[in-house]
């Protein structure tokens, strides 16, 4: 059987300090290449997942920095994605408000090949911490009713559901193929 190889642009947007970079850095681990800086304000770094015995998972993942307090970006950021992680930290409340706006940012911008919405997880991070400002509940209702494909709790520091978050997102952007 021939091998086919997928490449996917994968976003990672939210509020400054939730932990976009830390994760893409645990994720991408050695491989993050600091030379890879494009753009004032935008890093990128290259994971390949080998997804089955035929097919190859090439993830760019769009890091933002330090343009986070503007809750928008550029159209040309957004631009050819085919899947979007967006991060809050349990313990802060108000960067659950962000989530939000950046979803709405997103939404308005983002224009899949397909015409179909964006594959976008909801990933609330520092679940390792305490205590939380959120109910589970209060985020299961959010991620259900903003058209998320679900949302998961994550620690960045400890890695839980890192992998598993994104695979369940590749599996999404798989089924748009
Ligand atoms: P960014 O601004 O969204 O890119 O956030 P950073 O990745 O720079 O992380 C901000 C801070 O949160 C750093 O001090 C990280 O070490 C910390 N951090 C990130 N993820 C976690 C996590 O899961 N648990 C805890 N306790 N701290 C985290
Ligand atoms: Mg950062």
């Amino acid at each position: 059987m021939e091998s086919r190889d997928y490449l996917f642009k994968v976003l990672v947007i939210g509020n400054g300090h939730v932990g976009k970079t830390s994760l893409v850095h645990r994720y991408v681990n050695e491989k993050f290449n600091k030379n890879y800086k494009i753009t004032v304000g935008v890093d990128f770094a290259l994971k390949v997942l080998p997804w089955s015995d035929t097919q190859t998972v090439r993830l760019q993942l769009w890091d933002i920095a330090g343009q986070e307090r503007f809750a928008s970006m550029t159209r040309i950021y957004y631009r050819e994605a085919s899947g979007c992680i967006i991060m809050f930290d349990v313990t802060d409340a108000c960067s659950f408000r962000g989530v939000r706006n950046w979803k709405d940012d997103l939404d308005a911008k983002a224009t899949p090949p397909g015409g179909g919405p964006l594959p976008c997880i909801l990933l609330a991070n520092k679940s390792d911490l305490s205590p939380w400002e959120l109910t589970q509940e209060s985020i299961e209702e959010f991620s259900k009713a903003n058209g998320f494909i679900g949302w998961m709790e994550t620690s960045v520091k400890e890695n839980k559901n890192i992998n598993e978050s994104i695979n369940f997102l590749v599996e999404k952007m798989m089924m748009t193929m």
